[in-house]
C-alpha cells in the first residue's frame, strides 16, 4: 500500500505534460481565457512603445527651467498642443513648451512633462511653477519592457492580466496547448442516471456529473462515456474505447474487492501496467493507477487510468488529492501541480485513527486578524454521506504521526476550490 505522498509522487512520475509542438493550437485572445502557453512569448515592439506622458501637462526641455521656482516661473511658449494618439510634427526648441495630455507622444527636445497643476496659462504662453526633474512624468520607450525580451513563459495559465499583456504586445493568435480529453466512466449494476426513475434497490449515480465538473474546472474536456454495467465484457469494450479517444480515463467503482470489482483485471488484460492499487488514505484507499502505451505510435506518452473508488465522498476526495494534480501537470501548465495545503485553527476537535491519512471535510474561514479557521462539516463523516459535503471549500488532514488534533490547535488544511 502506498503512502499519500508516494502515490503523489509516483502519479506525478506517470505523468507527461502534453508536447508543446504537437499538442497547440492557435487561438484569439478571447478564446485562450484559462489556456495553457504553449510556447514562450516575446514581443516585436518595446513597450512603452514610444516616449509619452503619464500626465496632461506641459512638454518641457528641463534645461530651460535649471532656475524655476513658485517664486519665480519661467515663461515658455507654447509651440503645439500633442493629444494622446498624435505624432507631433515637430520638436521644441529652447524657450518652448509642447501642451500635452496623458499616453500622448513627447516631442522631440522635451525631457519632462510639468504636471498642469504646476502651471499658469496666459495666452499662447505658460508658466513654470517648479524645477522639473529630468524625466519627470515621462513614460520612456522600452522602460517596462524591451522588444525581444520573455514576456511569458510557455507554461502559463492566462487570465486576465496575461491576456492584457499579450494585448499590449500584439500577440495574436497566441499558441496554447489544446485541453486535455478525459473519459468518465461509472460502473455499478445498481446505477441510474439522476434522470432516470429509481427504482428499488438503485443508486443515482452522482460521481459522474461532479467529476465532469472537477475536470472541467481543472482545463480539461470531461467525455461523458455513462453508466457500464459491472459485466466483464460491456466494461471492457467500454474502457477499450476510452483508452483509444483519452488523454486519461477515470472510473469509479469496481476497484474493492467485491465479486463484480473487475476493474483490475480488465486493466491488465488489455496490456495495462498497474502501479498503484490502494493507497493509506481516508477515504478512498481503493485507488488504481495505470497506464497503457499510447494508441499512436509515434506518441511516447501514455494514457492514464484512474480507477477511483464508488463512494461519493471517496471519488471526490482522491480526485482533488490525486488526479487534479495530474491533470494539471498534462496540461503542460509549468508549476504548483499539487494541491494548496493552508495552516487553520480547527474550532472543533479531529479525529483519525492513525493508520490511514484522514481527510475530513469543512470550511476553511478568513479571520479578521488574517489567519484561518477550520470549521468541520457536521454530520457523518461516512465516505457514503455527500450530503454534507455541500460548500466544502478544505479538507482537514490527519496525518498517521498527528492523528488527533484539539479544538484550538493547528491543522493542515488542503484547500479544494
Ligand atoms: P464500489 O466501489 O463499486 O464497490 O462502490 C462503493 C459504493 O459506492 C457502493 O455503495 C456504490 O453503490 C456506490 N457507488 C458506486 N458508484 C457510484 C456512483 N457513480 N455514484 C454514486 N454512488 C456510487
Ligand atoms: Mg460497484
Amino acid at each position: 500500500m502506498f503512502s499519500v505522498q508516494d502515490a503523489e509522487a509516483k502519479i506525478l512520475s506517470l505523468t507527461y505534460p502534453l508536447d508543446p509542438e504537437r499538442d497547440r493550437q492557435w487561438m484569439s485572445l478571447d478564446e485562450a481565457e484559462g489556456r495553457i502557453l504553449a510556447a514562450e512569448v516575446q514581443s516585436a515592439l518595446d513597450f512603452p512603445y514610444w516616449d509619452n506622458s503619464a500626465m496632461d501637462g506641459y512638454a518641457v526641455r528641463t534645461t530651460d527651467l535649471t532656475t524655476c521656482s513658485a517664486e519665480s516661473p519661467v515663461a515658455l511658449e507654447i509651440a503645439m498642443e500633442i493629444p494622446a494618439g498624435y505624432h507631433p510634427p515637430q520638436g521644441i526648441a529652447p524657450g518652448q513648451a509642447a501642451r500635452i495630455f496623458t499616453g500622448a507622444m513627447m516631442p522631440p527636445g522635451a525631457d519632462a512633462v510639468v504636471i498642469q497643476e504646476r502651471t499658469q496659462r496666459e495666452g499662447d504662453r505658460v508658466f513654470i511653477l517648479e524645477r522639473p526633474e529630468p524625466q519627470a512624468w515621462v513614460r520612456a520607450k522600452g522602460d517596462y519592457y524591451r522588444a525581444g525580451a520573455p514576456l511569458l513563459y510557455c507554461g502559463t495559465r492566462l487570465n486576465a492580466p496575461e491576456i492584457a499583456i499579450l494585448a499590449t504586445a500584439q500577440c495574436t493568435p497566441v499558441a496554447v496547448y489544446r485541453r486535455p480529453a478525459v473519459s468518465l466512466l461509472s460502473t455499478g449494476n445498481e446505477l441510474v442516471t439522476p434522470e432516470q426513475t429509481l427504482q428499488s434497490g438503485q443508486i443515482v449515480d452522482s460521481n459522474q456529473p461532479a467529476i465532469a465538473a472537477l475536470v472541467r474546472q481543472s482545463g480539461a474536456i470531461a467525455q461523458r462515456l455513462g453508466i457500464i454495467p459491472d459485466e466483464r465484457d460491456a466494461l471492457k469494450a467500454a474502457i477499450l474505447g476510452a483508452i483509444a479517444t483519452s488523454d486519461v480515463v477515470i472510473s469509479t467503482g469496481g476497484v474493492s474487492v467485491g465479486d463484480y470489482d473487475y476493474v483490475e483485471e480488465i486493466l491488465v488484460e488489455l496490456g495495462g501496467t498497474l502501479h498503484i492499487q490502494s493507497v493509506a488514505v481516508k477515504p478512498g484507499k481503493p485507488l488504481t493507477v495505470a497506464t497503457f502505451p499510447n494508441p499512436d505510435p509515434n506518441n511516447p506518452r501514455s494514457i492514464l487510468y484512474f480507477g477511483l473508488p464508488g463512494n461519493p465522498v471517496s471519488a471526490l476526495v482522491s480526485f482533488w488529492r490525486f488526479v487534479r494534480p495530474a491533470l494539471k501537470k498534462l496540461s503542460g501548465q509549468s508549476r504548483s501541480w499539487g494541491p494548496t495545503f493552508i495552516r487553520a485553527i480547527s474550532r472543533l476537535d479531529l479525529k483519525a485513527d492513525g493508520k490511514r491519512e484522514t481527510y475530513l471535510w469543512g470550511q476553511l474561514v478568513l479571520r479578521s486578524d488574517g489567519t484561518y479557521e477550520f470549521d468541520l462539516a457536521g454530520g457523518s463523516h461516512s465516505s457514503g454521506n455527500l450530503i454534507n459535503l455541500a460548500n466544502t471549500n478544505g479538507l482537514a488532514v490527519l496525518s498517521c504521526d498527528r492523528p488527533r488534533v484539539e479544538a484550538g490547535e493547528w491543522v493542515l488544511v488542503m484547500q479544494v476550490s
